[in-house]
């Protein structure tokens, strides 16, 4: 059996689904992020600035830079209260109509997350660790489509990048979301305005790179997330896992609670691992390349 997307025909393409710019607290007008995102060789991204009434709920309408190889989703990343902390919910939505209404007096983070799923949206989490979103909280999302597994600007900004604790817990609770990389690109760095871009992104199979099509594939797990190593085919026979990737040095497998499986090796471009044990459980596939950038697979629920 092939795990997708590889078993779906088409293509990959690089893109970043959450950023910001002057249409709320980045530095730089869409039109300088998205010439970056392109320049990078990204063949899409999503602005994804702060819904918020103090900067008039902005969705912005990209569809003026799309250029030949490069296209562009439109959303916002949502806020409303709170989680059992205080703190506001940050929920990112691709692919959100441009007339996605503002918040309604009184909506919650979970009311807000329905509304822009039920308007066709890619809803994820964003930035889980970053600030301290629980299972409990992420239950009152479990139509969420993805969490974020590792989020650049939290990286650079916070030394708190990770969403992978938390895809574990709500996989073992029964959920099953999809695992993003994003940048959440800000271009504040003093130093380096590029200080939290292009270090996560997703690369999404799809036949063209139609808006229409790259959302579809989204919806449905056709991708995967990377900080750099490419991912070509996974494959599940008689319970051995074939995998073939860009050279890495480490291969793990991950599955419910202590379970996992890691082989190490040097330029390992293809491998076999025995699965069996995960038999009737989830995994997930991540690897991990000489620099220790990783690239994540989706969950996949493995029958028994
Ligand atoms: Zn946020
Ligand atoms: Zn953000």
């Amino acid at each position: 059996m092939i795990l997708s997307p590889f078993d779906k025909p088409g293509q990959f393409w690089r893109g970043n689904l959450h950023c910001h710019s002057t249409r709320s607290d980045g530095d730089l007008p869409p039109e300088e992020v998205a010439r970056r995102y392109r320049a990078q060789g990204y063949h899409f991204y999503c602005q994804s600035d702060h819904f918020m009434a103090e900067f008039d709920y902005p969705i912005t309408d990209t569809t003026a830079l799309r250029t030949p190889g490069f296209t562009t989703l439109l959303g916002a990343e949502l806020h409303a209260p709170a989680l059992a902390n205080g703190e506001i919910w940050h929920i990112l939505a691709v692919g959100l109509p441009a007339d996605f209404a503002p918040n309604d007096e009184g909506e919650t983070g979970p009311e807000l997350a329905r509304r822009a799923s039920q308007a066709g949206a890619f809803v994820a989490l964003a930035h889980p660790q970053w600030y301290g979103l629980t299972l409990e909280d992420a239950r009152q999302i479990d139509f969420a489509d993805a969490i974020e597994v590792f989020n650049t600007t939290c990286a650079v900004q916070a030394d708190r990048p990770d969403g992978t604790y938390l895809l574990d817990q709500m996989l073992l609770d029964g959920m099953t979301p999809y695992a993003i990389a994003t940048d959440d690109a800000h271009f504040r760095d003093a130093v380096n305005s590029n200080a939290d871009a292009f270090g996560g992104w997703v690369m999404v199979k799809a036949e063209t790179l139609e808006p229409s099509s790259l959302l579809a594939a989204l919806k449905s797990g056709d991708f995967y997330a990377s900080q750099g190593p490419e991912l070509r085919h996974i494959e599940i026979q008689n319970d051995m896992l074939h995998i073939t990737c860009s050279a890495v040095e480490r291969i793990t497998i991950l599955g419910p609670r202590a379970k996992s499986e890691t082989l190490p090796g040097k330029a390992m471009t293809s491998a076999h691992l025995p699965v069996e044990a995960f038999r009737g459980d989830w995994l997930r596939v991540v690897v991990t390349d000489a620099a220790g950038k990783r690239a994540w697979s989706n969950p996949f629920r493995f029958g028994a």
